[in-house]
């Protein structure tokens, strides 16, 4: 039985020296066959290992990761957590989703560091300031918290802001509730969990190819060998095109570069995440005191996680732009992620056209987000055979219907 984190047990701990404290979670060899299989060891993997095992019961599960657990984008991004969607059904799921990160120190027993403070997003022309006004009234009737706020009163709320930039300010929203967390801690809290709960989580394990016999997935083939299952749910982000080629499925999702980067530390100065569109740029500040700042994609499709010099020039010019006193620190490290990018701009999750076999991807660049809910819906998919009503407007049927869900256009959010 895993141990409770506590504060006994870490008092305990320090006159001790340290010698009680277990593996988080359990390495255990690959059985021959499993209940369910979950492919990828992302945030929105572990949440479904975890979903399963906690809301249907189901125990005998396998996660499998190719590299190390939340080495992909969940530990890469730049982990804002807000949902000011515009359209009622993305509205709705990604709230759920904040609902969620809001109880998970809690549920996990594992400090999340969940920090609610607060996310803006400026507008620095009167179109920007239209759609301003747009998005808050959509957020209030959808029953997200917002508040728009004209130019003088964003500046006195973000102190430090350039009182007269080249993009002027003229306002903004706030979505109170928005924040930050701690990438590896959702990875590592909803992994120790799942653990706990009996789900066997296997690193170094690469999904070569699937076992499909009469139209039904009946297992998978990895560089560990064979692992049988009827049931396997996919949560690969960037490369879910690849290993869903592998299952003779066509998905209209792209794979680009996105980059970030973190500043040298410095003591706490601001305290709340930023997005200024007009610049390309966000920003907050992390709890080692570094200026974490996000960008745009790349122009052309890549799986090569690295990032180049024209978005590091562009988002140094456009935190420089909002805060000139920034302009004398250093940038500490620069890296990428590759991302799942669907063209409505909304992700795909649910069942597949392969009986058995259910798909978790097109976040894009905002998933760390929606691994909560992204978890919970999966693994509903996966115990039940039906979507989620939560997320059964992402069903992939969409692109045939084409009841797309656009938000870059409805709410100017990419992802
Ligand atoms: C720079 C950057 C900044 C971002 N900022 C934000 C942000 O501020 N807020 C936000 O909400 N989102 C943000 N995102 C997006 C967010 O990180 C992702 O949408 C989210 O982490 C996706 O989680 P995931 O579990 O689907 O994917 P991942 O965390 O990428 O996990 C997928 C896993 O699948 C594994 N895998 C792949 N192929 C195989 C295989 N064949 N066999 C076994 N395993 C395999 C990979 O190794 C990987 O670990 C950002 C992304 C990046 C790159």
């Amino acid at each position: 039985m895993t141990r409770r984190y506590s504060a006994l047990s870490l008092l305990r701990e320090g006159v001790n020296g340290q010698r009680g404290w277990e593996p988080a979670w359990r390495s255990p060899e690959p059985k021959a066959r499993y209940d369910a299989i979950v492919i990828g060891g992302g945030g929105h993997g572990l949440a479904t290992a975890y979903y399963l095992a906690k809301n249907h019961g189901i125990t005998n599960v396998a996660l499998v990761e190719r590299g190390w657990i939340g080495g992909g984008n969940t530990g890469r991004n730049t982990t804002v957590i807000r949902s000011n969607y515009f359209f009622p059904a993305s509205a709705a799921f990604y709230d759920f989703s904040v609902e969620l990160y809001e109880g998970l120190s809690k549920e996990l027993n594992y400090n999340i560091m969940f920090s609610q403070r607060g996310m803006w997003t400026l507008a620095h022309d009167r179109h920007g300031l239209e759609m301003a006004r747009r998005s808050a009234n959509a957020m209030l009737l959808n029953g997200v918290d917002a508040e728009f706020h004209d130019g003088p009163s964003v500046r006195t709320r973000i102190p430090g802001l350039n009182p007269d930039p080249r993009f002027p300010i003229l306002g903004g929203i706030k979505q109170p509730r928005g924040g930050t967390a701690r990438h590896d801690a959702v990875a590592w809290g909803y992994a120790r969990a799942a653990s706990a709960l009996g789900v066997d989580i296997i690193q170094n394990c690469e999904v070569l190819d699937f076992v499909i016999e009469g139209g039904r997935v009946r297992g998978v083939e990895t560089s560990l060998g064979a692992m049988r299952s009827d049931c396997v749910g996919m949560a690969v982000a960037g490369h879910s095109s690849v290993i869903a080629a592998k299952a003779g499925l066509r998905l209209p999702v792209s794979s680009y570069a996105l980059q970030a980067f973190v500043s040298e530390p410095v003591k706490p100065c601001l305290d709340t995440v930023i997005l200024s569109p007009a610049t390309g740029t966000y920003l907050s500040q992390s709890d080692k005191g570094e200026l974490v700042i996000g960008a745009g994609l790349d122009l052309y499709l890549s799986y090569a996680q690295r990032g180049n010099l024209p978005w590091m020039e562009r988002a140094a010019a456009g935190v420089v732009e909002l805060f000139p006193q920034f302009s004398r620190l250093r940038f500490l490290r620069q890296w990428a992620g590759i991302v799942d990018v669907v063209h409505d701009s909304t992700p795909i999750l649910g069942l597949t056209a392969v009986d058995g076999l259910f798909i978790n991807c097109g976040w894009g660049t905002g998933g760390f987000k929606s691994i909560p809910a992204g978890g919970w819906c999966l693994a509903h998919a996966m115990a039940t055979g039906q979507s989620h009503p939560l997320a059964r407007a992402f069903d992939i049927e969409r692109f045939e219907t084409g009841a797309l869900i656009d938000e870059a256009s409805a709410s100017g959010i990419a992802h």
